[in-house]
């Protein structure tokens, strides 16, 4: 297995909710270690350039306005196997089918203000920390 880094973003609904402690230590817990970290907050029109991949789906409009309600920590995670492994730390996308113990079941309101983002694969993982952070950022 290989070392490899993933976007993370802890999303509105659990900023608002105070919840971004609890949810970093489960990543720390399972391993990933947060390389890089900010906490900001999004324009619609960002949150729409990020998630464009999605821009055709009926969530879309309501997604970016959410991202866009409140602060968002987005943030570089590093590990063996990050990608996956934060993936499963997160749960399903619908916390209605996320694993006991995993952010989503723990802390997820709904399948739209599902509490955390994660890459998906290698590629989509180096553009979306490229989106983010500059090299200078990612500090081991
Ligand atoms: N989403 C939504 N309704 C859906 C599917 C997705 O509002 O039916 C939102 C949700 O916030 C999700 C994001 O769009 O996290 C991106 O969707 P994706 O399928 O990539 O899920 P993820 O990779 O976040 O699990
Ligand atoms: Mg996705």
């Amino acid at each position: 297995m290989a070392i490899e880094r993933t976007l993370s973003i802890i999303k509105p609904d659990a900023t608002r909710r105070n919840l971004t402690g609890k949810i970093n230590a489960k990543f720390e817990d399972a391993g990933l270690r947060i390389i890089a970290q900010k906490r900001i907050q999004l324009t619609e029109a960002q949150a729409g350039k990020f998630y464009e991949v999605h821009k055709e789906r009926p969530f879309y409009g309501e997604l970016c306005e959410f991202m866009a309600s409140a602060p968002v920590v987005v943030q570089v995670l590093e590990g063996e196997n990050a990608i996956a492994k934060n993936r499963e730390v997160m749960g399903a996308t619908n916390p209605a089918d996320a694993a006991p113990g995993t952010v989503r079941a723990e802390f997820a309101e709904s399948v739209g203000e599902n509490s955390v983002h994660g890459s998906d694969a290698p590629e989509t993982a180096a553009e979306e920390i490229a989106f983010y952070f500059s090299g200078l950022e990612l500090v081991g």
